[in-house]
């Protein structure tokens, strides 16, 4: 640090009630890490907000002293936006308080909040809020920004489809409200259009009531017929009511209790699936899929949600090296089912996931442009998401990812911004329409003209 900016960080400091990390400081290295490995950037400064002030303090202390900014919320995004070199990294991380009010069934959450902290808090009342998410170490903040999506969606619409209002921080340090009322423009643009717009202290959302149980499990198929299982599941899960989500996982087997130790390590089709409603009729839905073509084992029955929504977590854990790369898909044709098989025959890592959600239902319904979330009729999303353990073995993985990407981009249609890697302004483009990219523009252009807020899936201001 040089001397003049030393003064600076110490006149930043003394208004600021959080920490303040400089290279060399105890936390900084532990601050830094986000859950994506392939991320190893060292911000000049950290500043670890406690509260909205906080927010406030360090966006205006970035724009005066022109820093670069990355905003961590979950630190989740495989994208790596969260944390930046030199420049500031404003870290919401500490900010994670929830307030249920449950007469209202509905809850204020803080910016900086995981899926977790939002799930064990609604649950105390039998809520939840839809689009959740599935891994609970994830950050609220950037699921919302982007569309929220989890097992429930289907049924309660994504989490923008929920969200009241939010506190919003903008570029030039100030402290708004958005919501259908109150700067109804910045509402519709960070309902799909990501942390543009400015940072977000905290979100209000409508509860849905659930649980405290789901009928829910796994089903694990065998891999020699993978296609005849995606040939049945592409056109089953779209004959489903709403109440029931049932997802294909193509990926090496984790050691599951349920399964055959020789299982363990070999490829399967996962098939796990929530039911929102009771056991017998749920028993009956599953039963098409036990039957469409032969499993190696099943783990069903009325799981806590609270646990079933945190079940994942241990296959995603912090620190591995990631890469995704995801396409909404309009159909899972016999060419592009012959695409997903050909590609996890070769799959370069045993923690390769290649995630196929079924995504019709309550988000279809909501008519195009009510949010900035754009395809929202698409069917199906394919996200690749390659994940390996050792730097050697990055070319390998990479150059499988995007080949594959490759070979499955005639079947797509669009993308979902969150599952975006870092692939540049025209791939931030497809995750929008036209339309709803020229109105993203706008709103850009109004609360942050200079493009302060720019790791992210940027949207420039011109
Ligand atoms: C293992 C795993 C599972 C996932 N499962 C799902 C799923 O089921 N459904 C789904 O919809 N998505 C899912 N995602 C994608 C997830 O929604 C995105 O990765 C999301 O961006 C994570 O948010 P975060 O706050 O943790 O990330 P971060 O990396 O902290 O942030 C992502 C982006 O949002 C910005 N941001 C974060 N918080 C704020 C804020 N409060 N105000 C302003 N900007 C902010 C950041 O600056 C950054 O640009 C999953 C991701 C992973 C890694």
């Amino acid at each position: 640090m040089k001397q003049l900016e030393r003064v600076k960080i110490d006149e930043f400091k003394a208004h600021f009630r959080g920490d303040v990390l400089l290279p060399g400081d105890a936390d900084y290295d532990d601050v830094r890490k986000i859950w994506n490995g392939m991320f190893d950037r060292r911000p000049a400064i950290i500043a670890r907000c406690v509260g909205t002030s906080d927010v406030l303090n360090a966006v205006n202390f970035a724009r005066v002293n022109n820093l670069l900014v990355a905003v961590k919320g979950g630190g989740h995004n495989s994208a790596g936006n969260a944390v930046c070199d030199d420049g500031i990294m404003i870290d919401l991380s500490l900010m994670r308080r929830v307030n249920v009010h449950p007469k209202k069934k509905t809850l204020r959450v803080d910016g900086g909040a995981l899926l977790g902290d939002m799930d064990y808090e609604t649950q105390l009342h039998g809520l939840a809020v839809s689009g959740g998410g599935i891994v609970s170490h994830t950050g609220v903040g950037g699921l919302t920004l982007g569309g929220g999506f989890g097992w429930i969606s289907r049924k309660h619409g994504l989490a923008i489809d929920n969200l009241i209002s939010a506190e919003v921080v903008t570029a030039d340090g100030k402290l708004v409200t958005a919501s259908a009322d109150e700067n109804p423009d910045l509402f519709w643009g960070i309902r799909g259009g990501g942390g543009n717009f400015g940072i977000v202290t905290s979100f209000e959302f409508n509860c849905v009531a659930i649980g405290p149980e789901v009928y829910s499990g796994l089903i694990v198929k065998k891999f020699e017929d993978a296609k005849a299982y995606m040939q049945f599941h592409r056109e089953y899960v779209r004959s489903l009511p709403d109440d029931m989500t049932a997802w294909m996982v193509v990926r090496h087997a984790p050691p599951l209790p349920f399964l055959p130790k020789g299982v363990h390590g070999k490829m399967v089709v996962v098939v796990p699936f929530v039911w929102l409603g009771d056991e017998a009729r749920g028993a009956q839905l599953v039963q098409p899929i036990r039957e469409a073509t032969t499993s190696h084992g099943e783990a069903i029955g009325m799981n806590p949600w609270v646990g079933w929504q945190s079940g994942f977590d241990g296959l995603v854990e912090h620190g591995a090296r990631n890469y995704w790369k995801s396409h909404h898909v309009k159909e899972l044709s016999d060419d592009c089912i012959d695409r997903i098989v050909e590609f996890a025959e070769t799959m370069p890592s045993d923690e390769i996931e290649v995630f196929i959600p079924h995504m019709e239902g309550a988000p279809s319904r909501v008519p195009d442009n009510t949010t900035a979330f754009a395809h929202r009729k698409t069917p199906f999303v394919l996200n690749i998401h390659t994940r390996w353990r050792n730097a050697s073995d990055d070319e390998r993985c990479l150059a499988w990812a995007r080949d594959f990407h490759r070979a499955t981009e005639p079947f797509a249609q669009g993308v979902y911004v969150n599952f975006l890697s870092d692939e540049g302004e025209d791939r931030v483009k497809e995750a929008y329409t036209q339309e709803v990219w020229d109105r993203l523009v706008q709103v850009k252009k109004k609360y942050d003209p200079n493009n302060l807020f720019r790791m992210n899936q940027n949207i420039k201001p011109v």
